[in-house]
């Protein structure tokens, strides 16, 4: 058997396992020799979880032989980011103060896929508690682009949309708190979907700004995302926000019968030229397969990334501090018999935590701190409330009655290796376009134009609260008139 991983999506993976072309343990094994020979240069997993893979492997195929009735996902080999929890194993969000932490359980979504009898190959490099735009901020390895090995995947879930990129899974999960899931993929050329905030429990799924937090699909293909969103989607009484899917009361549009609506503030003068030129073209051939476009306006959108810069750290410092040395301890570093508490923290967080994390520790501290949490932490509440209401307005079938959103993802394609880590200013400003969606907790969905361009461009599709069926069915159809799906 010599089966092209390179085409292997969650849909012919499935075809294939039913009408016996292969078996899930020949794949399962045929991936691990591929990571073996090809991860050496992309560095996209931390962790390979070979042994349990192959067993799972063999059970799918135990239960295939048999004839049982195989749920959607049996016997798919995934990739999963490293801060997202599988029992036994060891998790560390790429961070050192975590390098020998075990999770103790399952995710909620790792449980969902176990329960499907899907598979996990291991776990992916990110940037270190899921802050950064590049996974440059590993404390372990630089992940890299698999299209341009002198570029960065895009962060934080580099090594997820590498994974998959690279053939190296079929399919992974990433979280997204301002863009993890869909900038990497726009990075490596695959499809990212970030879900409704409250739509994918939380439980499992190391913290870093809990109101901004999702975890999603990094997929191959559009269609593959929507089958693994539904795998792990829905409520989670061990997540407080977490929401069941509203859907009744609402008859799904054909395509055709959405209107997208461009908003005039993404559209900006500081675009990347071939970032320009792929999404224009993608809008063009919308438009051709009948969808109607809209020119709307997201005034308040230019304030995102400083509300950002305050929300997030603050829910990042507090989150953080269960990092203490003392629960989680790092077996690396002992302090002497004598040391105080104080002592012991300063060594840990000092030694255990990057530089990126540190800056967003002590900016939240700051922002929280008393006699400047109204002029920062408040106010900024206030203000993503005005950019929710911006998106809220577009939606309205009384103002600008969009169904969906569409914008580029990124400013400019995939950057190269040192580029921005020396100026933190100039990394966040990459995120300027996936934020807003985060603050306003709203479904999006990033998607290769195409014909594919080197490095690759992703355009976003943004949804209401949780139509994803909306930017799903939209990302379908651009695939089906570029023959990426039937
Ligand atoms: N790049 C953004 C940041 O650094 C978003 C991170 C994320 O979505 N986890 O915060």
């Amino acid at each position: 058997m010599n089966t092209n991983l390179k085409n292997l999506t969650i849909k012919n993976f499935r075809e294939g396992l039913t009408e016996k072309k292969f078996s899930a343990f020949e794949i399962t094994e045929e991936y691990f020799k591929y990571i073996e020979k090809k991860d050496p240069e992309t560095n996209a997993y931390l962790l390979l979880l070979k042994e349990p893979a192959l067993k799972q492997a063999s059970e799918a195929d135990v239960k295939a032989a048999k004839g049982e009735k195989l749920a959607p996902l049996t016997g798919i080999p995934l990739a999963i980011k490293d801060n997202i929890l599988i029992e036994n194993e060891i998790t560390t969000s790429a961070s050192k103060i975590l390098e020998n932490y075990k999770a103790s359980y399952d995710a909620t979504v790792i449980k969902k896929l176990k329960n499907e009898d899907a598979l996990f190959l291991g776990k992916t490099n990110m940037d270190e508690f899921a802050m950064g735009s590049s996974t440059e901020n590993s404390a372990f390895k630089k992940t890299k682009n698999p299209h341009d090995l002198s570029r960065v995947p895009g962060g934080s879930s580099g090594g997820s949309a590498a994974a998959v990129a690279a053939d190296m899974a079929v399919a992974a999960l990433g979280s997204d708190t301002g863009g993890s899931i869909r900038q990497p993929a726009s990075f490596c050329g695959v499809v990212g979907l970030k879900p409704t905030y409250g739509a994918v429990s939380r439980y499992g799924l190391m913290a870093m700004a809990s109101s901004l937090d999702q975890i999603g699909p990094i997929t191959k293909t559009v269609e593959d995302a929507e089958i693994l969103f539904n795998a792990i989607k829905g409520f989670d009484s061990m997540d407080a926000t977490s929401a069941q899917l509203q859907t009744t009361g609402y008859k799904q549009k054909k395509p055709e019968e959405l209107v997208v609506g461009l908003p005039k503030e993404y559209f900006i003068e500081g675009l990347d030229n071939q970032t320009s030129k792929a999404i224009n073209e993608a809008i063009e051939s919308l438009k051709k397969s009948g969808i109607k476009f809209k020119e709307i306006s997201l005034p308040y959108t230019k304030y995102a990334l400083s509300c950002y810069y305050i929300i997030m750290p603050a829910e990042v410092s507090a989150n953080l501090t269960r990092f203490d040395g003392i629960r989680y301890a790092r077996i690396a570093s002992r302090g002497s018999q004598t040391e105080s508490l104080k002592e012991i923290y300063f060594r840990q967080r000092g030694e255990g935590f990057g530089p990126e994390v540190k800056r967003r520790i002590i900016l939240g501290t700051f922002v929280l701190s008393s006699g400047y949490y109204d002029a920062y932490y408040a106010k900024a509440q206030k203000v993503r409330k005005l950019i929710k209401e911006d998106f809220d307005k577009a939606f309205d079938s009384s103002e600008n009655g969009v169904d969906v959103i569409l914008t580029p993802v990124s400013p400019t394609p995939a950057f190269h290796f040192n580029e921005k880590t020396d100026d933190p200013l100039k990394m966040y400003l990459s995120d300027i376009f996936t934020i807003p969606v985060n603050l306003a907790g709203l479904p999006a969905i990033s998607i290769p134009t195409r014909p594919m361009e080197s490095p690759p461009v992703g355009f976003q599709l943004i949804g209401k609260h949780f139509r994803e069926n909306d930017i799903l069915e939209i990302g379908k159809l651009y695939e089906r008139i570029n023959n990426i799906t039937q």
